[in-house]
This record gives structure tokens, sequence and C-alpha cells, in this order.
């Protein structure tokens, strides 16, 4: 991970939102709402949700909108005219605003590998990217970061683990970590049997215990993909390998996660479960800025309790595991399987079971490639969509019933 040289302390920083009508998005917008003389807002996009997009650019005075769906343009226009607002869409035009806007911050929260270009359009500028959009180094880890220090970029994570593991991780001495530890709050079915699991509803498995998300990543934290994401996540942004990350069931998520070293010391970052707490830390760095997450009250909280994870129940973290070691392209493979997968579930397609069976089918099917470039990686991600989505409709040939 590559740090500049530190930015004036409260010196204005002009930011642009990428998925700003989202979980991560609008917790961002509040954020910078909060300060707009610090964080004047060069754009914002979204996918097709015109009408919170058009407030937000109308709210923060925006110079640019930007809806990925083409067919949401004409309703932008309409929502921004006499504005002075520029609006644009298409995914291309996504791209082009993280590409050809100079905000020093970009806030990347697009979900899934849609987010690819525009994220790696911010770090070819040599932007400092807030990154909460997983799936992106999932499907392309060593070239995203080889983009980054190419181009001097600076990756900070917003996943609430790793902004957890940045805080307390000695880059200088990267040596005497011996172990990074994620923490996981388990999700909605950390006490559930398999036969529960095979019966659940779209409703049950968004129901997350703590974290108030969209719908993708609430599925993958019934899962546990979410972990098994964030596994290579971490892999990838601390350069730690895969069998000194372990996974920690913590089910208050008041610890976010920890580091271990060499001399036994575990470091660790704690607070309330606020998205804006790790956002903030994105936004403000290297300095601390003010949020109104609640505070952690540890009397309160009383009991903080740990356990291991369940390899039978949820099966997702080995699926992770097994893909980042086998390498290449088998992450981009899993990840797009499950994408895939989980909007099937969303759209009650195929049960909550069906995720991991296809995930693992698809993996099972393809050849794991090595990555060399960026075409490598769109061909592995757009094969695995292809037999993701053969599966799917083998599984609804066999009717899927009452779901
Ligand atoms: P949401 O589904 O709430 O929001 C996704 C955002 O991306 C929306 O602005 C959406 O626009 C936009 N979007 C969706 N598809 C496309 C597309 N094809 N092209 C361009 N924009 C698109 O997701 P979250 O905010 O929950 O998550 C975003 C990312 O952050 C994910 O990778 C997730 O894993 C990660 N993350 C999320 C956390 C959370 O607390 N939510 C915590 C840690 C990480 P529209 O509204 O128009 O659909």
């Amino acid at each position: 991970m590559v740090v500049k040289a530190e930015a004036a302390p409260g010196a204005p920083r002009s930011v642009t939102i990428l998925g700003s009508t989202g979980s991560v998005g609008t917790q961002t917008v509040d954020l910078v709402a909060r300060d707009p003389e610090r964080f004047p807002v060069e754009a914002l996009t979204a996918n097709r949700n015109v009408a919170l997009l058009a407030k937000q650019a109308r709210d923060l005075k925006a110079r640019l909108a930007v809806v990925a769906d083409p067919a949401a343009y004409a309703e932008l226009k309409d929502l921004l005219s006499g504005t002075g607002i520029e609006v644009a869409a298409g995914a291309e035009a996504v791209a082009a605003a993280a590409a050809e806007r100079p905000a020093d911050w970009v806030m990347a929260a697009i979900v899934g590998a849609a987010g690819l270009e525009p994220t790696l359009a911010a770090v070819r500028r040599g932007a400092i990217v807030a990154f909460a959009n997983k799936e992106v180094l999932v499907c392309a880890g060593s070239l995203m970061m080889e983009e980054v220090k190419a181009h001097g970029a600076t990756l900070l994570p917003v996943d609430s683990e790793h902004s957890a593991i940045y805080q307390v991780f000695d880059f200088e001495r990267t040596d005497s970590v011996t172990r990074l530890i994620l923490t996981a709050s388990g999700g909605p079915f950390r006490t559930r049997d398999r036969a529960f699991m095979a019966a659940a509803t779209r409703e049950q498995a968004v129901a997350h215990p703590t974290w108030d998300m969209g719908a993708k990543i609430s599925v993958d934290s019934a899962t546990m993909m979410n972990k098994g994401l964030e596994l290579i996540e971490a892999h990838f942004l601390f350069g730690i390998p895969e069998e000194r990350i372990d996974v920690l069931v913590h089910p208050q998520s008041v610890i976010h996660s920890l580091v271990e070293y060499v001399d036994g010391s575990v470091l660790a970052q704690l607070g309330t479960p606020d998205m804006r707490t790790p956002i903030a830390y994105a936004l403000g760095w290297p300095a601390r800025i003010a949020t109104p997450a609640e505070r952690l009250d540890l009397v309160k909280a009383a009991t903080l309790t740990f356990e291991a994870p369940d390899p039978v129940r949820f099966p997702a973290l080995r699926l992770a595991r097994a893909a980042l070691q086998s390498g290449g392209g088998a992450p981009t493979i899993l990840s797009a399987a499950n994408e895939v997968a989980v909007q099937a579930f969303l759209d009650r397609r195929i049960g909550f079971l069906d995720i991991e069976r296809i995930v693992e089918e698809t993996l099972t099917a393809l050849p794991h490639r090595p990555l060399r470039d960026l075409a490598a990686v769109r061909e592995a991600d757009a094969d695995a969509r292809r037999v993701a989505a053969g599966r799917i409709q083998a599984i609804g040939a066999t009717a899927v019933g009452s779901r």
C-alpha cells in the first residue's frame, strides 16, 4: 500500500463518490454534507436511483451527476435542469467521472465488479481512493495493487475490518506482523442449522444483526462469503499470506479486527458498528474528523464473546481460502459466480444454499488461468457469470415453488 506525503490537516479536499446512492455512499454523503467548505463535491454516481442522485447533487452542489443506466439519463437531466450541474449516463461516463474529474479523494462504493473500471480510473490518476468496493480487489487484486504503486495512488480501506487493521498495522516493520485476525459478526444465521438455511427467505438473509448494509453484502454476510471476500481483500491490501489470516466470530461487532505481532502483542481497533467511523477515517486521513457515531460504552457492552467459524455450516469461507490458494483467476471466478448467485437469490430464483453450490460448481468447471492483464480478468469474470447463469437456469428448471 502506497502512502502519500501527508496533506495539511484541515485543508480542503475535493471529493467524488462512486455509488453515492448506496449504503456506504449515503453515509459518505452524510459526512461530506457536514463540512461542505472542506469537502467540495466534484462528481456523484449511481446505477439508476436518479431521484436520490439528483437530490444529493443539488444538496452538495456537485459539478457532475452520472447515472450508469443510460435509460435513466432523461429523467436525471430533467431533475437537474436549471441547476448548472452537468449530467451524463452510461458505464463509460461513470469511469470518466473518476478519471477526468480532478477530485483529490474518491470513494469507491459501487457494488460488485462493475466498480473495476471506475476504481482503476481513480487509481491511475493517483488519487486518494477510499476503498469499500471489495469485489474489485478480489477480482483483480495483484493487478490493482500494481497500478496503485505505479501511479502513486493511496488506497485507504473502508471495510470496517480492514480500516481497523490499517489503523494498527506497522507498515514500517511488516516483518513484525505475524497474523491478521478478521472479526465477523457471524451474520443472521450464526446459530441456525443447515435445514433452516435451506428454507431461508430473502428477508431473513438481509436482516443483519449488527450492520445496516446493501442487499448484496447482507446476503454475503449470511453465507459468510463476505468474510471470504474480506480475507482475499486483506491478503492483497496488507501483503499477508492466506495461512496467516484468521477469522474470528465476534457477534457484538465491537472489535473490528486485530493484528498480532511477533512479540505476542495483539493490537485492535474498537467502536460501535457504524460505517461512518471507518468512512470518516478515510475521509479525514491522515487527520481524524468528528462523526455522530454512537460512542462505545464497554460497561454497557459488558460481554464480548468469540467463536471459531463453523466450516460445515458456512463452507463459503473454505471456498474463498481455496480460491486464494489456487491463485490466478480463481478469486475472480469466485466473486463473479457469487455475484450472479446472490442476485438470483435476491430475485427469488434460487434457494439460499444454492449460492454456495453455484460458486463451488463454477470454480470447479473453469480453469484457474493466470491473470496477466485486465483483459484476462474480464474474460474470467465473463466465463464465471456464464457458467453460474447456466447453473441457475438448471435449478430454475427444477422449480423453486413458493420462494
Ligand atoms: P448498495 O447496494 O447499497 O449500493 C451500491 C451502489 O452502487 C449504489 O449507489 C448503486 O446505485 C451503485 N451501483 C450498483 N450497480 C452499479 C453499476 N452496475 N454501475 C454503477 N453503479 C452501480 O451497496 P453497499 O453500499 O452496501 O456496498 C457497496 C460496496 O461497499 C460493496 O462492495 C460492499 O461489499 C462494500 N461494503 C459495504 C459496507 C456497508 O456497510 N454497506 C461495509 C463494507 C464494505 P443505485 O442506488 O442507483 O442502484
